[in-house]
């Protein structure tokens, strides 16, 4: 990518009314863009960064057997009224009324028409299980949205939900969004936790939450050094955890929420399967979700400094930020870059030194290559990742060796 050729067009200044620290940085570096209150568009350059995420969801669910589907965000009310929630959710459930015939929900979760859709298919034991996974919008009325990414109105989520004939099965499904999470999170870069959790208007009796401790978020946890955390709703007694020792309180962005439906939903729905006496009963149900916007909100929080972004590696909107200050030799470095596979953002705009470096920092790609009068000299170059502070020179043919055995090792 060149940067005189894309949109990238980055601020200085932090924006007005920009509320937190992940929506100050996002917009300077013009990732995202407010259209609204709680509503944001990805620029280009965010684009890039959520559609990674999105393929290391995919990956993940995938080898844990989840089917992707699309499911519509206009929900007809009917659906809503069955499950109750047509009454039950406040405010937050945007209704949509065209005529006296039409009335519509605009979808904040998916169970009115996952369960329907699982009926479609589901007579006996011999159809279960399985999951239903989907990466798509939803729409939540919040009186009061904030934080930049982290409360929104208009959001992405991944959203699973699956179908079981045994508790044991519900177990099984449950323990491996356990693990494809926790990957999840390693993979993006963020040290999450998980924690004992109320389940809300979600129903269900089981439920965890994965979160990321950082001053920025809006919920409290209590988290034990023996590594348990819970939820301030469900804590324990005291707020002595289970081994023994005292809970600290932190603030952490919930990134995700599994629940165990069980027969909530079934049961309104009329979901049931025969079992192998030729008995009716309830399929048993679970979901799973973690909201793309925060995750992204948490990942600038716990990955900045004060000139901007650190994007950890495998979601850079690039891997190399390459300045040429000498104007000779930039192109060719770029080319065989390109070549080679890696991700290059090359700033070749006629700009001052000064204004690339602000940019590489503030743009947060992972590592930056500079060429310059006094490096050519000696046919050389120099190269700084991010997150360190002096930069390294190297021959100019080593660089391509260097990315070589980068992509060899990953
Ligand atoms: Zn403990």
């Amino acid at each position: 990518m060149r940067y005189s050729a894309s949109f990238i067009k980055t601020k200085k200044e932090t924006p007005r009314g920009a509320q937190s620290i992940n929506q100050a940085l996002l917009e300077r570096g013009s990732f995202i863009y407010q259209v609204g209150s709680g509503i944001f568009a990805y620029q280009p350059l965010g684009f890039i960064i959520y559609e990674k995420i999105v393929q290391i969801i995919r990956e993940e669910l995938d080898k844990i057997g989840c089917q992707e589907v699309s499911l519509p965000v206009l929900h007809p009310a009917e659906l809503w009224k069955i499950s109750g929630r047509f009454s039950e959710i406040g405010e937050e459930l945007l209704k949509v009324n065209t005529s006296k015939e039409a009335e519509f929900v605009l979808a904040m979760t998916h169970e009115e028409v996952m369960t329907p859709l699982a009926k479609s298919k589901i007579q006996s034991f011999s159809d279960l299980p399985f999951t239903l996974n989907q990466i798509s919008k939803k729409i939540r009325y919040e009186a009061r949205p904030r934080g930049g990414l982290i409360r929104l109105r208009d959001f992405n989520m991944q959203d699973a939900y699956s179908f079981h004939a045994t508790e044991e099965q519900l177990d099984k499904t449950f323990d491996d969004f356990v693990g494809a999470y926790k990957k999840i999170f390693q993979r993006v870069g963020l040290k999450a936790i998980m924690v004992e959790a109320a389940s809300g208007m979600m129903g269900g009796n089981d439920s965890r939450e994965f979160m990321v401790i950082t001053p920025a978020g809006e919920d409290r946890i209590l988290v034990c050094v023996c590594g348990k955390a819970y939820n301030t709703e469900v804590a324990p007694e005291g707020n002595v955890c289970i081994c023994g020792k005292d809970l600290k309180e932190e603030k952490g962005i919930e990134l995700a929420h599994i629940f165990k439906l069980r027969d909530r939903y079934s049961i309104k729905f009329g979901l049931n399967f025969t079992d192998e006496k030729g008995k009716l009963l309830p399929v048993l149900m679970g979901c799973y979700g973690i909201g793309l916007d925060r995750l992204i909100a948490a990942i600038v929080e716990t990955n900045h400094d004060e000139n901007g972004v650190l994007w950890p590696e495998n979601v850079a909107p690039a891997k190399v930020y390459l300045i040429d200050l000498e104007g000779s030799k930039g192109e060719e470095v770029y080319r065989k870059l390109q070549e080679q596979g890696v991700e290059v953002l090359f700033d070749d705009r006629d700009v001052s030194a000064g204004v690339k470096f602000s940019d590489a920092d503030l743009l947060g790609i992972p590592y930056r290559i500079v060429l310059s009068e006094k490096t050519l000299k000696e046919n050389s170059l120099e190269l700084k990742k991010r997150n360190e502070k002096q930069e390294k020179l190297m021959g100019v043919d080593k660089i391509f060796d260097v990315f070589d055995n980068r992509k060899n090792k990953d």
